[in-house]
């Protein structure tokens, strides 16, 4: 199996080229297929077994595919981590993908400086990997319209729940479009995430590894 075989868009796969990734692992031949088609998924997957480009190489292959331009520069695609690290880590990886889409990857999350953010989402932004406590801080202040949302990410969603992060979690998903594309990744699936999965998710694919 390549990337090519997947279904992957050029800056995609130039992109990944540059990384010097070769061949798909198991999650990414599981989920870039049925990502691309526009399909939710709940993926039960850990860290490590390359979950971040599971999901964020079809979904940039779908920005690219619906971008109209010339527009405002507002968040198309939000991903939610629990934790800074792993906001950090997955932005990296995001800008690293998107380098050939002319996307623009934008991170927040808590001890960072509030205004900075603000200063930054003010600059534009596609793709926006946040941490739950602070997109919501930033939402209140009106630094941030997540009203043209396509795709949600939600990364590590039981640690999301362990973190308490559920009621910021049900704030900020009333704030975006009922008409999106919902990823859910988690690496055990315990009873309140499958009810999340159930009302957050329509007739979502599955896929373990
Ligand atoms: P993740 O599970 O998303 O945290 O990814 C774990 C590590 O695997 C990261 O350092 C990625 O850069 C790397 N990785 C992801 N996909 C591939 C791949 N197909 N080939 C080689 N390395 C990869």
């Amino acid at each position: 199996m390549t990337f090519e075989t997947l279904g992957l868009s050029q800056p995609v796969l130039q992109a990944l080229a540059l990384k010097g990734y070769d061949s798909p692992t198991p999650i990414q031949e599981q989920s870039i297929p049925t990502v691309l088609t526009g399909r939710d998924l709940l993926g039960i997957a850990q860290t490590g077994t390359g979950k971040t480009a599971a999901f964020m190489l079809p979904s940039i292959d779908r920005l690219i595919a619906s971008d109209q331009r010339p527009r405002p520069r507002s968040c198309r695609m939000l991903v939610l981590a629990p934790t800074r690290e792993l906001a950090g880590q997955i932005a990296e990886s995001a800008g690293d993908y998107a380098r050939f889409a002319h996307l623009k990857v934008v991170s927040v999350f808590g001890g960072t400086s509030v205004n900075r953010n603000r200063q930054e989402l003010a600059r534009g932004v596609d793709i926006l990997v946040a941490t739950p406590g602070r997109l919501v801080d930033l939402a209140d202040q009106k630094a941030l319209d997540l009203g043209s949302v396509e795709i949600l990410v939600l990364d590590e969603a039981d640690q999301m729940l362990d973190l308490g992060f559920i009621h910021a979690l049900r704030q900020i998903v009333k704030m975006l479009p009922a008409k999106r594309q919902t990823l859910f990744f988690s690496a055990t699936m315990p009873k309140a995430i499958r009810q999340l999965a159930d009302q957050y998710l329509t007739n979502p694919a599955q896929v373990s590894v």
